[in-house]
């Protein structure tokens, strides 16, 4: 496997940033995710848009044009012969002596992996429903910027996986269910309406979520940008979360009490279909 660095293509087992690096010291860094479907890249602008404003949001530095960070990306997934996969590109404020403020005159670090990744895998557990488990959001007040900080993320991945669940949803002190881990948590509540936190409270706008929100008004699916309890998502007729790695993923178990008849429903079914039409078609 092949890596990008600062400007140049490594062995991937190789490859290396300083020490002083300050997304390693202060993860003082932003990433990005795209999926790759056939060599190409899925919602490139969407995420591109996403990134130039969590490094506004961070004033660091946007380290290259647009185009040249497409030509970074494509070269990263062709080296590695990717068919279907991702690709992963971190942005931090770079290499200087520690200090907390931030460096003068210093260039961001930008690495870039890919990986392939068996889709069948996820096409098997997305038929067949994935658990899920909730725990208390324990992160800051900036959620909505892709940052490298993610260490609430890893302790709630962990807790899921410790308890053989595939997501960990976040709740907040009200009892209302944040995001997943690494994806955004939806339901198709007791009304039949389809049921997402809105993104002025403190979640990521993510890339995936908003496709699906334009497919779900195109499809006739009544919407309802609003939190959901825990106790909402219990009684509910679907669960499920939505990530550019995963796509839409059913949930049909949460803290191991089923969902409705702990199936994946027809809303969830029907958007992971039409997302995967759609951002195949439209990859670039
Ligand atoms: N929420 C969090 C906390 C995430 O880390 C992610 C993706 O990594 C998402 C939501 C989903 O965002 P996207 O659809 O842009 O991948």
């Amino acid at each position: 496997r092949i890596a990008y660095v600062n400007g140049t293509y490594q062995p991937h087992n190789g490859a290396t940033v300083h020490i002083e690096d300050r997304g390693f010291q202060f993860a003082d860094g932003v990433y990005e995710v795209w999926s790759v479907f056939d060599g190409r890249l899925a919602d490139f602008e969407g995420h591109m848009t996403r990134l130039a404003r969590s490094l506004t949001e961070l004033r660091i530095p946007i380290p290259m044009t647009a185009q040249a960070l497409e030509r970074v990306l494509k070269e990263t997934i062709r080296r590695n012969r990717v068919r279907n996969g991702i690709v992963y590109l971190q942005v931090t404020r770079g290499t200087s002596p520690r200090d907390h403020a931030f460096p003068k005159d210093t260039p961001p670090s930008v690495i870039v992996t890919s990986k392939t990744i068996d889709l069948g895998k996820g096409e098997a557990l997305a038929a067949k429903g994935a658990a899920g488990v909730t725990m208390p959001d324990i992160r800051w007040g900036r959620c909505d910027i892709k940052t490298v900080g993610l260490l609430p993320n890893v302790l709630a991945k962990q807790a899921a996986r410790e308890k053989g669940a595939y997501e960990c949803l976040m709740v907040d002190d009200m009892g209302l269910v944040t995001e997943g881990s690494s994806t955004n948590a939806w339901i198709v509540d007791e009304n039949g309406k389809l049921r997402t936190r809105d993104t002025q409270a403190n979640i990521l706008r993510g890339i995936t979520r908003t496709a699906i929100l334009k497919l779900a008004e195109a499809e006739g699916i009544e919407l309802d940008e609003r939190p959901f309890s825990v106790d909402e998502a219990k009684r509910a007729k679907e669960v499920f979360v939505t990530a550019a790695s995963s796509f839409v993923m059913p949930i049909v178990s949460l803290d191991g009490s089923k969902i409705a008849d702990g199936k994946p429903g027809p809303v969830a079914t029907r958007l992971r279909q039409v997302y995967l039409e759609q951002a195949r078609r439209d990859a670039v």
